[in-house]
C-alpha cells in the first residue's frame, strides 16, 4: 500500500516514509491511495481474536512495508497487558438499551490518546530504521494536556528517541500538570511556557521548520518528528478499535454479523471520528458517524451548512481537549470526499489560512452529510448529562464523553434512529474530578485539593480510581522549568544537552 498527500496527489510514499516524515513536504497530510476492503466473513472471523490479534489483522493491511516480525514487535509491545487496566484493552460497556460506551481510556495516562501513542513510538522507530538510517528522533510536542502526557509515556526510554513537551503554564488541569512534571524516563523533558496553547503550538512549529536548527540537529545525527494527529502513525491505530467494538457487540449478542451500527465521537481535531470513517469505507457496517462538539462548535456548523468559519469566540470549557477551532484532520476527509482532488483541498486550505474560513460546494457537503451527522452540547448540558447518566444508569462519564452522550440523546430524539450505537468515551472521569464531582453534586464545587477531590468522587460514585492517577500522589516532581515563548529554541538545545 502506498500513501499520497492531500495537497499533491502525484506523491507516492511507503507507510514508513509517511510515519517517519510526519507531514508531506508541501504541507499536505499523508493518506492511503486506496483503502483495503474487509468482507463480512473477515470481520466476523476477528470476533474470536484478542485485541492484539485484531489490531494486527487491521494494521497488516496498512503497514505493508513492515515485516510480520516487525508488526508483532510493535503491536505486542504497545498493547501489553500490564499497561492497560482492562484485559480487553478497549472494552464495550452497555449503559442501557442500544447505548454502548467504548471505553478508550484504560491505558497508562487514562485518556484515549494512549490507544495511538502507545503504538506510535514503535511504528516510528521501525520506520526510522527503514528510512532515516539510525538517526535519533526528537519529538517536540506542544500540548493542552492529554497529548503531552500520552506522548511522554509512549516514548519514555524508547531507544533512539528523545521527547520534549511544552505546556502553557496556566493552561492545563492540576492532574494533567502533575502527570507531566513527574514523568519518569531517561529521554524525556518537560517545560512550562509563559503563554497559551496557541503560543506553544506556533513556537514548536517554527522550531520544526527552522533550517538552522535542523542543520545543527543533523550534525548530531538527530531529526525532528511529530507525535500529533497529523501523523498517519497516530491515525491508523485508531481504526482498529472500531472493528474491535463491532466484534464485541457481536460477541455480547447485541447485534448479528452484518447489522448496522451508529458511532458517536466527541471531536476536537477530527482524528478519532476520521478513523471511524476509514473503518466504514473498509466495509464495517456503520450507518452514521455522529460528530459531537462542545461550545466550540465550528464542526457542527460546518457539517450542517458547508461553511467552515474559525472567526468566532474561543471558549475554555470543562472539556478542554475539544477546545479547538482548527480541526486539522478534516483536510483528509475533504480530500477523500472531493474524489481525491488535491486542487480543491489546496484552495480550501489557503482560504482557511488567509481568511479563517471556507465554503465547500453544495454537492460536496451533501455527500458528507450522507455519512456524518453533527450536534453540540453546552456546559450546562454536560453537567446535566453526567448527573442523569449516573443517577439513571449508574454510569459515570467524564466531561468529553458527556458531550457525546448528550449529542447522541438528541440525535435519537430528532431522527428516531435508535439502532445499536457505540459512543466513544475518551477520558477517565478522574482526569477531570472537579468538573465531574461538581456535576454530580448539582453544581456545588467542594473546596478540596486535587487528590481529596479524587477521593470524594470515589466515595460519591463508587467507581474505581485508575492506578496511574492514584500513584501520582507519591511521585516526585522532576521538571520545574518555565520559559518565555521567545526562548523555546534555546530550551530545546539545553534539554537535548547540545
Ligand atoms: C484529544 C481528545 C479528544 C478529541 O479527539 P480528536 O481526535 O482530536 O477529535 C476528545 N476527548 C479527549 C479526552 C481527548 O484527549
Amino acid at each position: 500500500m502506498l500513501y499520497t498527500s492531500t495537497r499533491d496527489n502525484s506523491i507516492r510514499v511507503t507507510a514508513s516514509q509517511a510515519i517517519a516524515q510526519g507531514i508531506s513536504e508541501e504541507g499536505g497530510l499523508f493518506v492511503p491511495c486506496e483503502l483495503p476492503k474487509f468482507s463480512l466473513d473477515k470481520i466476523t472471523s476477528m470476533t474470536s481474536l484478542s485485541y492484539i490479534e485484531r489490531a494486527k489483522t487491521v494494521l497488516r493491511e496498512f503497514l505493508t512495508d513492515f515485516t510480520e516480525e516487525e508488526l508483532d514487535y510493535c503491536v505486542n509491545g504497545a498493547y501489553a497487558a500490564e499497561k492497560f487496566s482492562s484485559s480487553k484493552i478497549a472494552p464495550v460497556v452497555n449503559v442501557h438499551g442500544n447505548e454502548n460506551i467504548l471505553e478508550l481510556w484504560h491505558g497508562p495516562t487514562c485518556a484515549f490518546k494512549d490507544m495511538a501513542l502507545q503504538l506510535l513510538p514503535y511504528l516510528m522507530t521501525v520506520s526510522a530504521k527503514k528510512t532515516a538510517d539510525g538517526k535519533t528522533i526528537v519529538i517536540l510536542v506542544a500540548t493542552s494536556g492529554d497529548t503531552g502526557k500520552a506522548a511522554l509515556e509512549g516514548f519514555k526510554n524508547v531507544e533512539n528517541t528523545k521527547i520534549l513537551v511544552f505546556y502553557p503554564v496556566d493552561g492545563v488541569s492540576p492532574m494533567q500538570k502533575l502527570q507531566m512534571t513527574t514523568q519518569e524516563g531517561e529521554n524525556v523533558a518537560v517545560c512550562a511556557i509563559n503563554g497559551n496553547f496557541d503560543d506553544a503550538q506556533s513556537a514548536v512549529k517554527s522550531i520544526f521548520t527552522n533550517d538552522e536548527i535542523k542543520a545543527q540537529l543533523a550534525e548530531k545525527n538527530m531529526m525532528f518528528s511529530s507525535a500529533n494527529s497529523i501523523n498517519w502513525g497516530r491515525l491508523v491505530p485508531q481504526i482498529v478499535y472500531y472493528f474491535s467494538a463491532y466484534c464485541d457487540l457481536i460477541e455480547q449478542g447485541r447485534i448479528k454479523a452484518g447489522d448496522e451500527i451508529n458511532v458517536v465521537v466527541p471531536t476536537g481535531n477530527f482524528g478519532n471520528i476520521l478513523a471511524g470513517y476509514y473503518a466504514k469505507k473498509m466495509g464495517l457496517p456503520i450507518k452514521k458517524l455522529v460528530c459531537a462538539s462542545n461550545t466550540n462548535n465550528v464542526l457542527t456548523d460546518f457539517l450542517k451548512t458547508g461553511e467552515y468559519n474559525r472567526n468566532r469566540k474561543f471558549y475554555a470549557t470543562t472539556s478542554p481537549s475539544m477546545d479547538i477551532l482548527i480541526s486539522s484532520n478534516l483536510e483528509r476527509l475533504l480530500y477523500h470526499m472531493s474524489g481525491e482532488d488535491s486542487n480543491t483541498v489546496n484552495e480550501l486550505m489557503s482560504a482557511l489560512s488567509k481568511d479563517g474560513k471556507y465554503r465547500v460546494s453544495p454537492q460536496l457537503i451533501e455527500k458528507i452529510q450522507e455519512e456524518f451527522s453533527a450536534g453540540y452540547c453546552d456546559e450546562k448540558c454536560v453537567d446535566e448529562t453526567i448527573k442523569h447518566n449516573f443517577d439513571d444508569y449508574k454510569y459515570l462519564c467524564d466531561t468529553h464523553t458527556a458531550v457525546a452522550v448528550d449529542v447522541y440523546e438528541n440525535y435519537v430524539k430528532e431522527t428516531g434512529d435508535d439502532i445499536p450505537t457505540v459512543i466513544d468515551s475518551t477520558a477517565s472521569p478522574y482526569k477531570f474530578s472537579k468538573s465531574v464531582l461538581t456535576a454530580l453534586l448539582g453544581g456545588k464545587t467542594p473546596s478540596l485539593s486535587e487528590f481529596d477531590m479524587v477521593d470524594e468522587l470515589n466515595k460519591v460514585s463508587d467507581f474505581d480510581v485508575p492506578k496511574p492517577l492514584k500513584a501520582l500522589k507519591d511521585k516526585k516532581v522532576r521538571f520545574t522549568d518555565v520559559c518565555d515563548k521567545e526562548n523555546m529554541s534555546e530550551m530545546v538545545f539545553k534539554l537535548l544537552n547540545l
